[in-house]
């Protein structure tokens, strides 16, 4: 599944490659991807005419500005321009977008396709099927229509992600420590890949009753989420083995994992066997000897 630093290079190569793209024409081609509104013609009327003005990410969630173009020939789109809402996207599984310059005959898990008027097609892919998009019009409110957007706890990056917070939700929590990092109403983006490597990072067993771990040790847990965050989506999001981008590369380079899918590899600090076990339903990857 795509997290965070895939969600963020997503976002980037969205901002990049669709400069000034005013939605002309939107193809759904299978209802159950628009989740609101629950009518998809409202989902279509909705988005035409829409400039892509500006695309944020929180958590997992893509979030596009969207402006409601008058005047195609103004000089500056944006500021002629009435808020037109928010498009949406969550891409569970296994979505991703692919950016198609002379727009061309879809594959078969093609979900969603946007068109601007030269024919610039951003497609919409998913072979699973669990991706999600919603068109939220500018007098309704995100957070209450996106019940997972609403409850999502601060970002990794952020201020108010810090050892104090941690310490705080999880004084009284007896759930392991991995269980706590998926949690997405503690903290947003970080999904089975990156918790296994950031407890790796700070020598923390993902086994660990969460309310046990110590001060000095939820700093530098805290510090190890960012820089594997961030080392992460300096690389393109390239731990996620089926992640694609908008060229539709898999970006798998680069950034080796220190024990995610090393099941019976060296440990690259003790030597020791990595090991694997489920915790919660997922898989855990860790180092005995270096994680306590
Ligand atoms: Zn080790």
């Amino acid at each position: 599944m795509p997290e965070l630093p895939e969600v963020e290079t997503v976002r980037r190569g969205l901002e990049q490659k669709l400069n000034n793209f005013i939605i002309k024409k939107v193809e759904v081609c299978r209802d159950s991807t628009v989740a609101f509104p629950l009518n998809k013609e409202e989902f279509i009327k909705g988005l035409l005419n829409s400039l892509i003005y500006k695309w944020d990410r929180r958590g997992k969630y893509l979030i596009a500005q969207l402006k409601e173009v008058q005047n195609e020939n103004a000089q500056y789109l944006e500021a002629n321009s009435k808020n037109n809402g928010f498009l949406v996207v969550h891409l569970r599984m296994t979505g991703y977008f692919k950016f198609i310059e002379n727009s061309s005959h879809p594959c078969k898990h093609t979900r969603i396709r946007f068109f601007d008027k030269n024919n610039n097609e951003l497609r919409y892919i998913d072979v699973r099927s669990f991706g999600q998009m919603w068109w939220i019009n500018k007098d309704l409110s995100l957070n209450k229509i996106i019940k997972g957007l609403g409850s999502l706890g601060p970002e990794p990056f952020s201020k108010d992600f810090d050892a104090n917070y941690l310490k705080k939700v999880i004084s009284k929590r007896t759930k392991s420590i991995k269980a706590i990092l998926l949690d997405q109403t503690i903290v947003a983006g970080i999904g089975n890949i990156y918790a296994d490597e950031s407890l790796y990072s700070a020598g923390i067993s993902p086994f660990r009753e969460a309310r046990t771990i110590k001060k000095n040790e939820l700093i530098k847990l805290k510090e190890s989420i960012v820089t594997v965050l961030k080392k992460s989506i300096g690389s393109g999001g390239t731990t996620f083995s089926d992640f694609r981008d908008l060229d539709g590369e898999n970006g798998n380079f680069g950034l080796q994992t220190n024990v995610y899918r090393r099941t019976g590899k060296e440990c690259h600090k003790c030597g020791n066997l990595i090991e694997k076990q489920k915790i919660t339903g997922r898989s855990t990857h860790w180092c005995p000897k270096c994680q306590k």
